[in-house]
This record gives C-alpha cells, structure tokens and sequence, in this order.
C-alpha cells in the first residue's frame, strides 16, 4: 500500500520486476521505478561521484589571460572571491549549492548504502537517509555548470579563456550525481533499512497515514511516529497554504529590487558600467548571441515570473475548492517543482565572472546587490514550493484519498 505523494490517494502497488515503472492511478506521479541491482549500482554511481568531487576541487577551473595578465580560479576559491567584495550572502549560496550539499548528498549516498552492508543501526541509517533527501534539491552542479558556460561563452568573445581539468571532472560529476539520482530505488532502500528493524507492534486505531519521509503507509493518529523511518507522521504538510503563501509573497516582494539594482558592475579601462538582470540579456543580443540570450532570458526572467504566478494559481484554486483540471493543476505543479532550481543560472555565472575578471581598472567584475535579491526570489520560490502539498488540490475538490482506498478494499 502507497500513498500518492502528489494528490493523496492510497493505492496497492504490485510486486515489480526491475525496469518497471509504478505510476499513481489518479495523478500519473511516479510512485516507484524498479531498477535491477539498484542498491550496489547508486553505490559505485556515488563513489564515483565523490571520487570526480575531489577532481573538480583541487584542480583549476577556468583561467583567463587579459593584456598580460593571467588569472585564475577554482571551484573552491569562488565563495571567497564574492566574500571578499562584501557580498557573503551569495558567499554562502554559492558555498552551499555547489559544494556543501552535492558532498554531503553523495557522501550520505555512499553511507548508507555501505552501511547496509556491514552493521549500523537502523535508526542511523533512517536518519542518514532522511538528510539525503532533503539535500537533494539543493545539491545544483548541473545549473552550476550551464552558468559557467555562460560566463565562458561571454568572456572568451573579450580575453583567451582556459579551461581547466576541474571543468571535465565536474561534467562527470554532473553525470553521476544524475546516474545517482536515477538509480537510487527509494522503496528498496527503505526495505533493507526496514528488514533491519524489529517490527514494531501494530498501532491500531487512526487514519491511514503514507510516511512524508519513507512512504510506509500506517494506521496510526497523527503526530505519531513513522515504526519504519521514526518521522513524525502528518496527514498533510503543515500550515502548507499559509507557508506557501508567505514565501511566495516575500518573493514577489524581493523580485522587484532583484530587477531594479544591478546584479554586477563591469569595470573596463576604468569605467564603470552597471547591468541590471534584463540588461545582460540585452547585451548578449547586442553581441549576437541569441541562443545565450534566450537562455539567460529563459532562466532569470520567464522562470521566476511563470513561477510565482503557477504557486499563485496553486494557491488560489485550491482555497477556492475548484474541482476542474485536477491532473494538470498536479502536473503544473510537478514542472513549478522541478523548473525553479534553473533560475540560479545568472548567480552561478556571476561567481565566475567575479572570481575571474580581477584585474583592477583594466577589467573588473563587481557583484550588485540585485544579484542577492535575486537568488533570494530564486530560494524563496523553491521553499514556497516545498511547502505547498498538492495533495490539499484534491482534498479541496472534495476528493480523498482514503474514501478511495476504502472503496477499493
Ligand atoms: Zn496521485
Ligand atoms: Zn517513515
């Protein structure tokens, strides 16, 4: 028995042969895919991973030669450089999105599926488990990697650009993480974790409840917790519509600074010339660069905008208790989910520029604080996001997921 993450119904998955895929009978979320030596294939995808981690840390990234001058960067050295510019706020994004959590995410990977092998606790390993997830969509190398294509595409039309050993290892890290990602069969791994633990005495008593964090599904009352991965058990994501709705409209509110103040300032033969979001783009189209330009458009303007306003859709619809188009409201906010992490694109191409356009009144990359605003919007959609359960879309139609359940039974 399985809850259905994205719209609440309780549903009897079948036993599945590897390369089968579960999908829910209402919604069409993916409920399980079943992979063929999942467990041991995400391990050597994640030890892999970790080992092209050290690659891309320890190497140069990118270089840059300008009238004599050569400078250069690492991936590691990119926080520091917005630091010292006073600017530690995108210090710590930068910090946190392309290397604490990728480290941390592929190393809890790694921990618990070697943990399963040799003797760790359960609980540890629930825990472990647990963090994993919810580092998931924090870890952005792959954003983090079209943003240095950007800022390369962008710098080698001015001054020879080099490309360091850093940069193939972090296209193979971006595979991995992927391959990772791909393979990992949650429902496998909660079973092993699972087999593990003594199995608690039934319940009894309550509602059904599908775990948030393991999806076991129990009949317990909420508040309880989960006998397999000890989460508190919650019917629905807590206060969802309020918190959703606070961090959409800090936001909306942070969007309009995030377009007034220039996200850098280029200094070039010591004059200063300010760019706001649009005005990047709009110098990529000067120098022709269309298909660059279409994406930073893509991913700093029309993905923010579409994505305040789908939450706002969500949002609104569901205190409206509308009961119409309930598949692509779930669908819609399926792409919100996914789509939203891109817009760091813009952030992840500054810290280069930042970092590697140094050369004093020759050229200089000074980082604006519409940059931070603007990764704030970025953030706080992403939160507003995670806080929003679609399940409460169908409940408000008048839809529940148990009646269901029930009727099947
Ligand atoms: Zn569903
Ligand atoms: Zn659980």
């Amino acid at each position: 028995m399985r809850e259905c993450p994205e719209c609440g119904l309780f549903q009897a998955v079948p036993i599945m042969r590897p390369g089968q895929v579960a999908e829910c009978t209402r919604c069409g979320a993916l409920l399980r895919r079943r992979r063929r030596d999942a467990l041991g294939t995400t391990l050597a995808f994640s030890v892999t991973g970790l080992l092209l981690f050290a690659v891309s840390t320890t190497t140069p990234l990118l270089g840059l030669r300008l009238a004599g001058q050569q400078r250069n960067t690492t991936l590691t050295s990119l926080p520091g450089a917005f630091e010292s510019q006073g600017i530690w706020q995108l210090a710590i994004v930068v910090l946190a999105t392309t290397l604490l959590a990728p480290l941390v995410k592929l190393g809890l990977t790694a921990g618990v599926l070697i943990g399963l092998r040799i003797e760790t606790a359960p609980s540890t390993l629930a825990a472990m488990e647990r963090w994993r997830k919810r580092l998931t969509p924090w870890a952005m190398i792959e954003v983090f990697l079209l943003g240095t294509f950007v800022a390369y595409t962008r710098l080698a039309a001015l001054a020879e650009v080099q490309v360091g050993i850093a940069l193939y290892a972090l296209g193979g890290l971006m595979l991995a993480i992927v391959a990772t990602d791909a393979w990992l069969d949650e429902h496998a791994l909660w079973e092993a974790i699972g087999r593990r633990r003594r199995t608690p005495a039934p319940m009894g008593g309550g509602e059904l409840i599908g775990c948030d964090s393991c999806g076991r599904v129990s009949r317990a009352p909420p508040g309880a917790r989960c006998p397999r991965c000890n989460a508190p058990l919650r019917i629905r994501k807590p206060d969802s519509l309020a918190r959703s709705w606070a961090l959409l409209l800090a936001a909306a509110a942070l969007y309009i600074p995030a377009n007034l103040y220039p996200v850098m300032t280029v200094i070039r033969f010591g004059r200063g010339q300010p760019s706001t979001i649009l005005g990047g783009v709009q110098e990529l189209i000067e120098y022709r660069m269309w298909p660059l330009a279409l994406l930073v458009f893509g991913a700093s303007v029309l993905v923010p905008v579409l994505k305040l306003l789908s939450l706002a859709v969500l949002l609104i619809s569901t205190q409206r208790r509308a009961a119409g188009r309930l598949r692509d409201r779930t669908r819609l906010y399926r792409i919100v989910d996914v789509i939203g992490r891109w817009s760091m694109i813009d952030v992840f191409m500054l810290s280069i520029l930042v970092a590697l356009v140094r050369m004093g009144l020759l050229a200089s990359v000074i980082p604006g604080l519409g940059g931070v605003c603007f990764a704030g919007v970025v953030i706080l959609t992403m939160l507003a996001a995670f806080s929003f359960d679609p399940r409460l879309m169908w409940d408000a139609a008048g839809q529940t997921g148990c009646d269901a359940a029930e009727a099947e039974a």
